[in-house]
């Protein structure tokens, strides 16, 4: 019995053992199955990874944001990490493949999970976002691993929510070199999340704008303040901005800018005249012309909510 259950176990381990070479050689990872970023070069020091355009799925495995990589004197800095550690360690592995040197800075635009669940596999780097979004991280990071489990149909174990050690107050805008990269951390009046912070790099003429910019990919107004994201979009066009990193999406111009602004503008307006006319959310839906919104992915699942969280803001103000 003995002898035959030792036979079995030898097997087993020569059968592992000869797994794991055919995975080794294949290349099979842990990041298995995560689509590959677009990587962009957007200039020697800056470089964007472009994650696939949509909600999490079984697909994409939670993988569709986009990350900006600066690369400075001795290390990295990396904005925004992924939806999960595996992605994380996904966008490290991908780094690797630009630059010999480590990323040894982490700057989340805001809380939601797809922006800084990856955190965690970065352990030696020092986390930075506003103060707003660290206490968003503590008291809804793990809200966003369930998200993901339900939306890629996988648990998603090893993943934790990492809170910054190092923020920035609302409302501010800080000039910090990093890694000898000069750059401004910009936190505006909660726009598409109370806790959102841009970085601006003036040398660069380049803006990371986590999700306060997105293209092709309609914009979630689940967490924001509608009013103060126009207002924001009309400082954007403000700065001296050659190139803006979106939070999802191709690379924007500011032409995109501009067409976002209008765009959001004119639905708040539109919502608005239905609330000044007494009609509920569903009745203005019906009154207000979406056809810039429906050619963005996503539209179906996400526009409905829209309108209703611009409409209960309007509502909340108006008393
Ligand atoms: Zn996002």
């Amino acid at each position: 019995m003995l002898s035959h259950m030792y036979r079995l176990l030898k097997g087993q381990s020569a059968f592992l053992a000869l797994l794991f070479l055919l995975l080794s050689l294949t290349g099979v990872q842990a990041g298995e199955g995560i689509p590959t970023p677009e990587v962009k070069k957007i200039n020697d020091r800056v470089y964007t990874l472009l994650g696939p355009i949509g909600f999490p799925s079984k697909e994409n495995q939670g993988y569709m944001v986009n990350s900006a990589v600066l690369i400075g004197d001795e290390g990295v800095v990396l904005i925004d990490t992924g939806f999960s550690n595996e992605i994380g360690q996904h966008l490290k592995d991908t780094i690797a493949g630009i630059t010999d040197k480590p990323v040894t800075h982490i700057i989340n635009t805001h809380h939601h999970g797809d922006h800084m669940l990856g955190n965690s596999a970065f352990p030696d780097a020092e986390i930075i976002s506003s103060k707003q979004c660290r206490e968003l991280v503590k008291k809804e990071g793990y809200n966003w691993i369930g998200i993901l489990k339900n939306m890629t149909g996988k648990a998603h174990a090893d993943t934790r929510p990492i809170p910054a050690q190092t923020v920035y107050p609302q409302e501010s805008r800080t000039n910090v070199t990093l890694q000898g990269i000069p750059m401004e951390f910009w936190v505006p009046a909660g726009s598409h999340t109370p806790g959102d912070m841009m970085v601006y790099l003036p040398g660069d003429k380049l803006l990371v704008s986590g999700d306060i910019l997105v293209k092709k990919m309609i914009p979630s107004f689940v967490d924001a303040h509608v009013g103060s994201w126009i207002d924001t979009l009309a400082k954007i066009q403000k700065r001296d901005i050659e190139t803006v990193i979106p939070g999802h999406g191709p690379l924007m111009t500011m032409a995109d800018v501009k067409a976002m602004h209008q765009r959001m503008a004119d639905l708040y307006a539109g919502i608005e005249a239905g609330y000044n006319q007494g009609m509920m959310d569903s009745e203005i839906r019906k009154t207000l012309d979406l056809s810039q919104w429906k050619k963005m992915k996503e539209f179906e699942g996400q526009m409905g909510i829209n309108i209703n969280r611009a409409y209960l803001e309007i509502e909340r103000e108006s008393f």
